[in-house]
C-alpha cells in the first residue's frame, strides 16, 4: 500500500482524504515513481472544485512531481529504475509513489534538488512556453504579468528580465509587489483598478504587445484595454474564475487584437517539445537567471491546508508537499 490525497467528491479543501491506497504497478510503457516532493498548483484547485473535468472519482489530483524511478514496465527505454526524475502533467501527484507513462518524465540534472524539481516544472515550462512559444518576447518588449508574485508569476518576471524585457506586474498587496520587483518586474501595480492607467504612463501611451492574464474573469477586460493594437491576449488561467463568453467583435473594437488560451500539456504533447522545454527551464536555473523559490512546504498529509493558503492568496512562488 503507499499514501494519497484523493477526492471522491467535488467542493472545498475539506473533500481531500489523506487514504491507503494499493502501489500501483507499471503497465507496458509506465515507470512507478517514488516521489521525494509533490508540486503545487492552481490547477489542482480547479480539479478539486470541478471547474475541471475530473477523469473519474475517486481522483488523486495533483500534477506534478520529483523522485526516483523504482521499477520500469514492459518497453520502456526513456528512464530505468534509480534515476533521478521530474514530471509536469498526468494527474495522480498527490501520492507517495504513483504511475504514469514514463515518456513524460525527464532526468532531474543533479544540481537541481527534488523539491525544486516539484516545485519548478509546471510553473517553469509554462513560463517557458509563454515567453518564448505562445508570444515570442523580444529584448525592449514591455509586458503585463499578472500575479506577478505567484508561483508562475515570480518565474515570469525573472526569465523576461533575462531576455531583455521590461514588466509591469499586476499584484494584491505591497510586500507582494516588492516581491515581484526584487524579482525583475521593473514596475509594479496593486491591483487592476489602474492598471490600464498606469500602463498608459509608463509606455507612454504606446500600451504593451503582450498580456499574460491567469487570474480570468476579474481581469479580462483590463487586460484587454492594456494592449496595443495587433497586441496578444493571452489568457492562461482562472484564479478568479473563468472569463465569461464574449462577443468577438470586441478583439476588432480593441485594434484588431489576438487571443490565445493555452495550456502548457498541448505546447509538451511531443516528447521532443517536452525535452526542449525541459531542457530550456534547466539550463536557465543552472545559469542562475531564474531561481525557483520554494516558499511553502507541507506534508502531504496536510494538502489541504495548501489548499486554503494558495486560495487565499497567501502564498508567493512555488509550494511543496513533502509525502
Ligand atoms: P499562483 O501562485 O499564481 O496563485 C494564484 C494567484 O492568483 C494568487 O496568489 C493571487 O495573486 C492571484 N489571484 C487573483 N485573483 C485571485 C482570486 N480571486 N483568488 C485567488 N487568487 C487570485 O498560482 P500558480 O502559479 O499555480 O498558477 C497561476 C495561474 O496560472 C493559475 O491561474 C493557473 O491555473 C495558471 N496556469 C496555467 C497553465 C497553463 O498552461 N494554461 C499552467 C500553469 C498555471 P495576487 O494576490 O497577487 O492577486
Amino acid at each position: 500500500m503507499t499514501k494519497a490525497i484523493r477526492i471522491h467528491t467535488h467542493g472545498g479543501p475539506e473533500v481531500m482524504k489523506y487514504e491507503d491506497v494499493p502501489t500501483p504497478e507499471p503497465g507496458p510503457g509506465e515507470a512507478l515513481i517514488k516521489h521525494h516532493a509533490v508540486g503545487l498548483n492552481y490547477i489542482d484547485v480547479y480539479f478539486r472544485t470541478g471547474l475541471y473535468k475530473a477523469p473519474a472519482m475517486p481522483l488523486i489530483i495533483g500534477q506534478e512531481g520529483a523522485g526516483v524511478v523504482v521499477s520500469v514496465g514492459a518497453g520502456v527505454t526513456v528512464v530505468k529504475p534509480g534515476d533521478r526524475v521530474a514530471y509536469a502533467g498526468p494527474i495522480g501527484g498527490y501520492a507517495s509513489e504513483r504511475v504514469l507513462p514514463a515518456d513524460r518524465l525527464v532526468i532531474l540534472p543533479d544540481a537541481i534538488s527534488f523539491e525544486t524539481g516539484a516545485a519548478m516544472m509546471l510553473q517553469g515550462m509554462t513560463a517557458q512556453y509563454l515567453l518564448r512559444r505562445t508570444y515570442p518576447v523580444k529584448a525592449g518588449d514591455t509586458i503585463v504579468v499578472h500575479a506577478a508574485a505567484g508561483g508562475v508569476g515570480l518565474i515570469l518576471c525573472q526569465w523576461a528580465k533575462h531576455l531583455g524585457v521590461t514588466v509591469i506586474g499586476v499584484v494584491s498587496s505591497d510586500e507582494k509587489a516588492a516581491l515581484a520587483r526584487a524579482n525583475g518586474a521593473a514596475h509594479t501595480v496593486i491591483g487592476h483598478a489602474n492598471l490600464v492607467s498606469e500602463v498608459k504612463k509608463i509606455t507612454g501611451g504606446a500600451m504593451v504587445p503582450v498580456v499574460y492574464d491567469s487570474v480570468g474573469k476579474d481581469t479580462w477586460n483590463a487586460s484587454l484595454d492594456c494592449l496595443a493594437p495587433l497586441g496578444m491576449m493571452v489568457s492562461y488561467g482562472n484564479a478568479s474564475g473563468p472569463v465569461a463568453p464574449f462577443d468577438l467583435g470586441v478583439l476588432s473594437a480593441k485594434g484588431s487584437l489576438f487571443l490565445t488560451r493555452p495550456t502548457l500539456a498541448t505546447y509538451v504533447a511531443k516528447r521532443a517539445d517536452l525535452e526542449h522545454v525541459a531542457g530550456d527551464l534547466f539550463s536557465v536555473v543552472a545559469s542562475g537567471a531564474v531561481k525557483i523559490q520554494v516558499n511553502q512546504s507541507f506534508p502531504l498529509a496536510e494538502a489541504a491546508k495548501a489548499h486554503v493558503a494558495l486560495e487565499a492568496r497567501k502564498t508567493t512562488g512555488s509550494t511543496v508537499l513533502i509525502p
